[in-house]
């Protein structure tokens, strides 16, 4: 049996002229367009490349984008006030402050200083009590691009054994949350989890979330089961020199088992900035005051 490939890309692309539709339709209503503030601080390389297309990509999906870069010496209290800046700015509707932020700077308090209407990464303790409780909010953007994945693959998830791998705020955490909105069996793994294997071994959904290599095996897998593989992890190439990206799960072994499984890359990867953007236009019509359906996106 050879699994069905979730082609995580080409939903991505979907979701994001859906986006750039209903963009166009805010700017009509409006009189403005939707508006996406990045703030990066220091140079970090991976940080760079995301924050330049989240802003290439908002700006394609016709919307604002307002991008500020800081040195990596940036004192906290200036990109407090920065935050501050744009919580009061009308133009901006959605505010991602791109982590990890210098060694000197306290993440927690950058993120409680995002006003929580405008936190679209989802990570204010706000955003995050109003998934737990079943309140509408902003939820990371990962992982609800995860269970649109699932949702489009599986229909109803209702009462189906959920693994998820990984127990941080930004993944693991807020993925186990949406399954069990959707009324899975939801078991949470992480690093000190006994017999991981056999926890694994009973998930009709496994979400790997991890950061550790082709770490999950397909006799790990279910026969059937939906794989979701969060990893992204750079390992060397075959050749000399050259290297790769691989996620969380051995992708060639848990392909001949699995029923569907997302691909490293083209699987979760290009969905984040697809759902990022998302977040992002469900703010400007939330503070303009204006309807969206529930199911418009
Ligand atoms: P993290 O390091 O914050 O958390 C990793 C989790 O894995 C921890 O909760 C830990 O308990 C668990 N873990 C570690 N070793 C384990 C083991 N041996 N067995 C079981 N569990 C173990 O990582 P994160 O930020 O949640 O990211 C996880 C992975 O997802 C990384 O590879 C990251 O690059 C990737 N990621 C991808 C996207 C995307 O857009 N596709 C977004 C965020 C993160």
């Amino acid at each position: 049996m050879t699994a069905a490939v979730i082609d995580g890309k080409a939903f991505a692309a979907t979701l994001r002229a859906r986006v750039g539709d209903l963009a166009r339709a805010f700017e009509e209503k409006a009189g403005r367009k939707a508006g996406l503030a990045v703030v990066l601080v220091g140079e970090d390389p991976a940080s760079q490349v995301y924050v330049r297309s989240k802003g290439k990509s908002t700006l394609e999906a016709g919307m604002a984008s307002f991008e500020h870069k800081l040195p990596a010496d940036t004192a906290e209290a200036d990109l407090l006030a920065l935050v501050e800046r744009l919580n009061a700015d009308p133009a901006v509707d959605g505010i991602l402050v791109q982590l990890p932020l210098p060694a000197h700077m306290d993440e927690q308090k950058i993120i409680a200083t995002i006003a929580p209407d405008k936190d679209v990464d989802g990570f204010h303790v706000i955003n995050a009590g109003r998934l737990a409780v079943g309140q509408p909010g902003y939820v990371p953007c990962t992982p609800l691009g995860c269970l649109m994945l699932l949702k489009d693959k599986l229909g109803d998830l209702s009462g189906l054994d959920a693994v998820v791998i990984g127990r941080s705020n930004i993944v693991g955490k807020p993925m186990a949350q949406l399954l069990l909105a959707e009324s899975c069996t939801v078991t949470i793994a992480h690093s000190r989890t006994k017999n991981l294997p056999d926890v694994v071994r009973r998930a009709d959904i496994v979400v790997a979330a991890v950061g550790r290599p082709q770490m999950v095996k397909g006799d790990w897998i279910k026969p059937g089961a939906t794989v979701i593989d969060v990893g992204i992890n750079r390992i060397p190439a075959a050749e000399e020199g050259k290297t790769r990206l691989v996620g969380d799960v051995d992708y060639a072994e848990a392909a001949q088992v699995a029923g569907a499984i997302t691909p490293v890359p083209g699987g979760v990867g290009p969905m984040t900035i697809a759902v990022l953007l998302r977040n992002a236009l469900v703010a400007a019509y939330r503070h303009e005051g204006l309807e969206l359906a529930p199911d418009a996106i």
